[in-house]
Parts: structure tokens; C-alpha cells; sequence
């Protein structure tokens, strides 16, 4: 595509990079060419220090931005457990200790749930979705927005779709768990879906104003 605004997807999860190529196509955002972290030069990855998913995505963007020179968009995104007053939320990636491990994960939010009953095992997955400029510096230049999915979570992982906590999550008016939907099922529902979308006016607004 020439001419078009490159705009980098700062994930390093690879899964999750597949999703959000796949939602943005889905839109057809024209005029925008999407790249990921394997297309730019490599940069640190800064730990996630913040206390909410907004600010987690919105240092993942800036930082993305201000090393690429390129317009970025950054997701952090978590399950959050209603019998664990909100937990694990930002710390959903490495709530069992190291980074990444998502069968452990799972285990240990199941394993801490085993005496909640039934009607008390709801939950959401979060999506706070970033867009930060290298050059910008007035606030009005970066947007930072919330997709939400609620559910509950079932006893027994189903499903090999997805990644992360998909197999034990139950969207609200279905049953079957996210792991078990078809990619754009899931999509066009998930926290991400929504959190994506409502960041396409502001990436629509990068090409306006070449
Ligand atoms: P981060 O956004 O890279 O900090 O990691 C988010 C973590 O939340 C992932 O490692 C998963 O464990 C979990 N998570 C986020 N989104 C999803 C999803 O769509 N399905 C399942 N797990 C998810």
C-alpha cells in the first residue's frame, strides 16, 4: 500500500497482535497500513508499573511512538474476577508469578475460586486501547478508551481458541466459553473488539489530516 499512514500495533504478544490486525481489517480503516513490532527496530520493553489499564496502555503507546517515530497503538487488557474484588486485573499476565504463563494463570484464578459457588462467579475481561504520536505533546493528540466483556467463569477449561483466560470465561448469553468461539465471534464481541473500535475515529482522523 503506498501512501498510506503506518501505524505500528505495540504488542509484543503475539496472539494478541493476531487479534488486533484482525479487528482493524475487519473496520478497513483505509488509508492506514498496519505494522507490527517485527517491522520496526527493536526497543526495551518498560514494565507495567501502572495502577490501571488506561495508564498501562497509554505508557506502552507513548513509549512505541517516541521510539518509532511512528503513530502507535497499545492495548493492556486483564480479567477481572468479581469474587476477587476486581483481581487479577492489571496483573492478569503474571498472576502466577512469572510473565506470560497463561496455563498457570488459569490454574491458580480456578483453583482460588473453587469454593464460590456458582452464582457468584462473574467477571469481565477489560481492554483499555491507546493511540499516542511521536510528535504529540498536547493531550488532545493521544486518546485512550475501555472495551468491556462480561461473563462468568466456569470450572473446567474449554475450548483451544484464543489464548490467556479464554477457556474458562463464559460471555454473558452464551455458553460456550471465548476459547470455543469462532475468531470473529469473539471479535466482534470481546473487549478488545469494542475497545478497538471505539478508537477508529481517532485513527480515521490520522489520514484526514495528511
Ligand atoms: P497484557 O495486556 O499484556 O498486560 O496481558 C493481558 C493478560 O490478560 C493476558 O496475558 C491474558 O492472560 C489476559 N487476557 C487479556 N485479554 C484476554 C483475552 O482476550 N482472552 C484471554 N485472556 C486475556
Amino acid at each position: 500500500m503506498s501512501g498510506a499512514v503506518r501505524v505500528l500495533l505495540a504488542t509484543r504478544n503475539a496472539k494478541k497482535l493476531a487479534e488486533l490486525r484482525r479487528i482493524l481489517a475487519e473496520a478497513g480503516v483505509a488509508g492506514v497500513e498496519v505494522v507490527g513490532m517485527a517491522d520496526v527496530a527493536p526497543f526495551p520493553e518498560a514494565p507495567e508499573t501502572g495502577a490501571t489499564f488506561e495508564e498501562n496502555a497509554l505508557a506502552k503507546a507513548r513509549d512505541a511512538a517516541r521510539a518509532t517515530g511512528l503513530p502507535a497503538v497499545a492495548d493492556d487488557s486483564g480479567l477481572t474476577v468479581d469474587a476477587l474484588n476486581g483481581m487479577p486485573g492489571v496483573l492478569s499476565a503474571r498472576w502466577a508469578g512469572s510473565h506470560g504463563d497463561d496455563a498457570a494463570n488459569l490454574r491458580l484464578v480456578l483453583d482460588q475460586l473453587t469454593d464460590v459457588p456458582d452464582d457468584r462467579r462473574g467477571a469481565a475481561f477489560v481492554c483499555a486501547a491507546a493511540l499516542a504520536l511521536p510528535d504529540g505533546t498536547a493531550p488532545s493528540d493521544e486518546a485512550v478508551v475501555r472495551g468491556e466483556w462480561r461473563g462468568e467463569l466456569v470450572r473446567e477449561p474449554r475450548g483451544e481458541n484464543g489464548f490467556g483466560y479464554d477457556p474458562i470465561f463464559v460471555p454473558e448469553g452464551d455458553r460456550r466459553t471465548s476459547a470455543e468461539l469462532p475468531a470473529e465471534e469473539k471479535d466482534a464481541c470481546s473487549h478488545r473488539g469494542r475497545a478497538l473500535r471505539a478508537l477508529l475515529p481517532r485513527l480515521r482522523e490520522l489520514t484526514d489530516t495528511r
